[in-house]
């Protein structure tokens, strides 16, 4: 199959882009050589890891501060092509959907053979855990199911130390990273329309459950979601399609928003397909000396390129920050970390379930992203909540079930460790099927969902909960792997690496697991913001 995909390495677009930020090109030294840029000022640059929430927020904010700073984004660019042909879609899944990998699929139980490839999704096997992340500029934004709420008090303070300061960031950062990221809450004439007869009714089995509803906002732009519904745009968010990327160009990535931002200050220069593997100090002054392979789409090392910089900003997402730290502690290039990076990995109590065959109509296709949480603080386990997500089966599939995400409090936390068989740190999250915490608590809220909404009105094979890890369900996997480098613990409250100074933390590894039972990218954004403030303040 021709997929005829625009050249990530050097497109003519990408030169341009990087002619237009020439001055970042400083902070770059490239082969080798470390000599400081000639015209950077003294202690103003500065290299961000990952184009992820928490490296985009660095990124736009250094470059607005005047700090030289190089982006070394391990994946592609990923331009909305005009032909709708951007990303893979569920009904015709390729490449493009999976991380150099030979299998590409949205969870492993349900993957089908692709040849490798730089695609938006990397599954990383734990022992005990599937965590998925987002590759690629814009990193996890690409892929995320753009739902942007934002957690209650009791849920935050249930698991964030006292200085984390809710107060603080509901006056200041989340508006702040909403505005920013321009999201919104799904409009009136959206619900009204044919394929959203999913919300719809989600709304009435949470009337039934004798729930509230949460509303929360969305990444969506709802202009171009109106013209898939008027046939100006490929179907993609009106059929629940928004995990490989969203064809139509709705989804607000932060490629679009932070990072476009980003570039425009003259100061910002991203650089994809560019793998960091090696960081290290800076020989004779405060700051790092960062490594990085420059691979084409077939995965080849075409060259290395170092650079050196002022200040760090880790951004990799919460296994590869921890990740590269982890190694570089244990191979002596970064000795002084704080033992405690690798601990505190958690799954934000994920849990996802099928409920299937519902007796309420879900639709013949489900437009998306999803809709209204509830919570659930009557149990004696454990508050949880539970949001509806669009289910991207084709029509007439749409009615056969519907797809939730429940999350739970939990103190069941995994760790990065160094293997030293392998030379490389792998993810442990030793809680197996059906004896924990996440499983019992939730298996228990959905069965008495079940109980409430259908089987009490003589329905017991209505809404159907499937969750067996089997088919990548329950807790077999997470796509909101957060920890490992935590706030209070591995990393100071403002973001500090402990160990090296110069050296900061912007991504999930900072947060302690969980984030309080809702989805965790405008927490991570909001929480960069205020490192971001911090760390400003004092340069
Ligand atoms: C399918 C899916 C759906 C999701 N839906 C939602 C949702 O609806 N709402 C929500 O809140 N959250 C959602 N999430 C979770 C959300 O995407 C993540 O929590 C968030 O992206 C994490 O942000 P981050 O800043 O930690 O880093 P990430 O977004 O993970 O970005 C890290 C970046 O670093 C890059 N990188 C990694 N290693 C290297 C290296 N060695 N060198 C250079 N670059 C590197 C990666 O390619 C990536 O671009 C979803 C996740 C997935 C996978």
């Amino acid at each position: 199959m021709n997929l005829d995909i625009p050249d990530p390495v050097v497109s003519r677009r990408t030169v341009l882009r990087s002619a237009a930020g020439a001055g970042a090109l400083a902070a770059l030294a490239v082969t080798a050589s470390t000599a400081a840029p000639a015209t950077a000022a003294p202690g103003r640059t500065a290299i961000v890891i990952g184009t992820g929430f928490g490296g985009s927020v660095a990124a736009l904010r250094l470059g607005e501060a005047g700090f030289t700073t190089t982006v070394f984004e391990r994946g592609r660019r990923w331009p909305i092509r005009p032909d709708g042909n951007t990303f893979a879609t569920f009904s015709s899944p390729d490449k493009r959907a999976a991380w150099f990998d030979n299998r590409a699929g949205a969870n492993s139980a349900t993957a089908i053979p692709v040849e490798p490839y730089p695609g938006v999704l990397d599954h990383v096997e734990g022992n005990g855990i599937e965590a998925v992340y987002g590759a690629g500029v814009g990193g996890g934004s690409l892929v995320f199911g753009s739902f942007t709420p934002v957690p209650r008090r009791q849920d935050f303070e249930h698991i964030f130390p006292a200085a984390a300061n809710y107060s603080e960031l509901l006056s200041t950062y989340y508006p702040r990273a909403k505005r920013t990221l321009g999201v919104s809450p799904m409009p009136a004439d959206i619900l009204k329309h044919p394929n959203y007869v999913g919300p719809r009714s989600w709304l009435e089995v949470i009337a039934r459950y004798g729930a509230t509803p949460h509303f929360f906002d969305f990444a969506i732009d709802w202009d171009i979601v109106r013209a898939e519904m008027a046939g100006r745009k490929r179907p993609s968010v009106i059929i629940g399609e928004l995990s490989y990327g969203v064809n139509s160009g709705a989804k607000k990535s932060t490629d679009r928003t932070y990072l476009a931002a980003a570039e425009r200050t003259g100061n910002v220069t991203i650089k994809p397909m560019h793998e960091v593997f090696d960081i290290r100090p800076r020989p004779r002054s405060a700051g790092f000396v960062v490594t990085a392979r420059v691979r084409d789409e077939q995965g080849r090392t075409i060259r290395t390129v170092t650079a050196e910089a002022d200040h760090l900003f880790m951004a990799a997402g919460s296994f590869h920050t921890t990740r590269m730290l982890v190694e570089a502690r244990a191979k002596g290039t970064l000795p002084q970390l704080s033992p405690r990076i690798g601990n505190g990995f958690g799954t934000n109590g994920d849990f996802l379930t099928i409920r299937t065959n519902p007796s309420d109509d879900f639709g013949l296709v489900q437009g998306g992203p999803g809709y209204a949480r509830i919570y659930e603080d009557r149990l004696s386990e454990t508050p949880m909540s539970m949001v509806y997500q669009a289910t991207p089966l084709p029509a007439p599939l749409g009615k056969a079930g519907t797809t939730h995400l429940v999350q739970t409090h939990t103190d069941e936390r995994g760790t990065v460790d160094f293997d030293h068989s392998t030379r490389t740190a792998k993810l442990n999250y030793p809680y197996p099927e059906g004896s924990n915490d996440v499983d019992r608590q939730a298996a228990a809220f959905v069965g008495k969902f079940h109980q409430r909404t259908e089987a009490r009105y003589g329905r017991p094979a209505n809404g159907v909960p499937i969750y067996t890890r089997a088919v990548g369900f329950g807790s077999a996997g997470t796509y909101h792997g957060l920890g490992g480098v935590v706030m209070g613990e591995a990393a100071s409250m403002d973001g500090a690496v402990r160990g090296y100074d110069n050296l900061y933390v912007v991504d999930g590894s900072f947060v302690p697991g969980a984030v309080g039972l809702v989805n965790p990218a405008l927490t991570i954004t909001a929480l960069a913001e205020r490192t971001m403030d911090r760390f400003l303040g004092n340069h």
